[in-house]
């Protein structure tokens, strides 16, 4: 089973820059009036508490979005950075950081009545997490959460009937083999329903399928002659330190990077103003860098 728990990374710095890419193309996509469908392959648990003790334990929202609650002198948050926090603030009451929406509650926030979103669970505690959240909302028929293999149970939900749909691609990549079910996923997304919004996330580890994925992301857009958008943050080194008994380990995740097939023509400026203040908010050593990159 499962061991991942997105509550103990929630707001981390990975966070920060998926969820501000997912929010600025939402903006986006919800100005037209037809209908968009939002598919959210590995939803989470849907809402965290950032003084749970799971939270608390790992600290990760202290080096992520914690960190841009105090801009740097004389610095205004660029629009997307910005949305990106507000949204979050909507989920808590003034100057009390205590709520981090997930994925599922971002997306939700952000759709019209006529909008529909489905989620995709499998870890047997979020997933009852996640309804007793969902059922929260009374959002009604709006919101389906789906106790399903997100790779897999998509495939049902394209092409959508408005012809007009966001897929957000947020594995936990535990297991090696997420990497090569990312890329097959897209692949017969993209045969499905060529004109949908692919947005998939990953590590940026020493691992080689870690590398792989964009490159492969990037030349399955291409031949199907679909514009993408690659945009990655560092924070850190990801050479091993030495722990205060002298023992080596591995630093963390020390970056991360979002992949999108027909991203909004709105989100390349918005991050070419985002990024370099992620970078400068978010670093923790010499190392932290981003790069941007669109192509098609
Ligand atoms: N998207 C969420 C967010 O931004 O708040 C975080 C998701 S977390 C990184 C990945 C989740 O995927 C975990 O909760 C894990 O239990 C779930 N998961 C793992 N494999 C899955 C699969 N094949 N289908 C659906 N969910 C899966």
């Amino acid at each position: 089973m499962f061991s991942y728990r997105h509550a103990f990374h929630a707001g981390n710095h990975a966070d920060v820059l998926k969820h501000t890419v997912l929010i600025a193309m939402l903006h986006h996509l919800t100005q037209k009036e037809a209908a968009l469908t939002v598919l959210d392959t590995h939803a989470g648990a849907g809402l965290y508490r950032l003084d749970s003790e799971f939270t608390e334990t790992s600290g990760e929202a202290a080096d992520g979005i914690q960190r841009l609650l105090k801009p740097t002198e004389g610095m205004t948050l660029a629009p997307a950075l910005q949305d990106y926090l507000d949204l979050v603030a909507s989920f808590n009451s003034k100057g009390n950081w205590r709520i981090y929406p997930g994925s599922p509650f971002i997306i939700q926030r952000l759709l019209r009545g006529h909008d529909k979103l489905k989620l995709f669970e499998l870890h047997p505690t979020d997933t009852k997490t996640l309804m007793a959240n969902v059922e929260q909302l009374e959002a009604g028929r709006q919101v389906a959460v789906l106790r399903e293999d997100g790779f897999e149970g998509i495939r049902k939900f394209l092409p959508p009937p408005a012809r007009r749909a966001l897929v957000l691609c947020d594995p936990s990549y535990e297991l090696k083999n997420d990497y090569a079910r990312v890329a097959a996923m897209a692949t017969e997304a993209l045969k499905r329903f060529p004109t949908g919004t692919y947005a998939i996330w990953y590590p940026i580890i020493p691992r080689p399928e870690a590398h792989d994925l964009p490159r492969k992301l990037k030349t399955l857009a291409t031949k199907a002659g679909k514009s993408w958008l690659h945009a990655t943050l560092t924070v850190k080194s990801s050479k091993l330190v030495a722990d205060v008994q002298g023992e080596t380990k591995r630093p963390g995740l020390p970056a991360s990077g979002m992949f999108v097939i027909n991203p909004t023509h709105t989100l390349k400026p918005a991050l070419q103003a985002a990024l370099p203040q992620m970078v400068t908010l978010l670093a923790q050593d010499r190392h932290a860098a981003f790069t941007l990159d669109a192509g098609g």
